[in-house]
Formats: structure tokens, C-alpha cells, sequence
């Protein structure tokens, strides 16, 4: 079984040898810590994805009986 599917940062294309690549949440693109866009605790590839989560975050009704206080 040969790995085809080359696993690469989307936007400078560093290889996961190079360095450690995570996944976008909302596109599934695979981004570095270089190129990463945080947001909300959390990375994203693009400030674009960064702002989808959020816009869909704040669709939902705030009331949260486990926020934390
Ligand atoms: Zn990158
Ligand atoms: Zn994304």
C-alpha cells in the first residue's frame, strides 16, 4: 500500500516531515504552524475558515447550562 495522497500544508506546502501539520476544522485543508490563523483558541488554515466558525458558533442560542463561570 503506497501512500499517493501526499500530505502537505495547503498554503506553503511543507511536507509533514517539515513540519507538523494539523487539520482545519471547517475545510479539512492540512495547514503548519507557520501558516496557521488562530482564532478562538483554536487554528484554522485561512482567516476566512476562522470566521465560518464563528459565524456558525454564534448562530446557535447562547444559553449554555455548562458555560463555564
Ligand atoms: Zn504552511
Ligand atoms: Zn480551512
Amino acid at each position: 500500500m503506497s501512500s499517493i495522497y501526499e500530505r502537505a500544508c495547503s498554503i506553503c506546502g511543507d511536507t509533514e516531515e517539515m513540519a507538523r501539520l494539523e487539520r482545519c476544522p471547517i475545510c479539512s485543508k492540512l495547514f503548519c504552524p507557520d501558516c496557521a490563523y488562530k482564532a478562538s483558541g483554536r487554528r484554522f488554515c485561512t482567516g476566512n475558515c476562522a470566521r465560518t466558525y464563528s459565524y456558525g458558533d454564534s448562530d446557535e442560542d447562547d444559553e449554555n447550562p455548562d458555560y463555564d463561570d
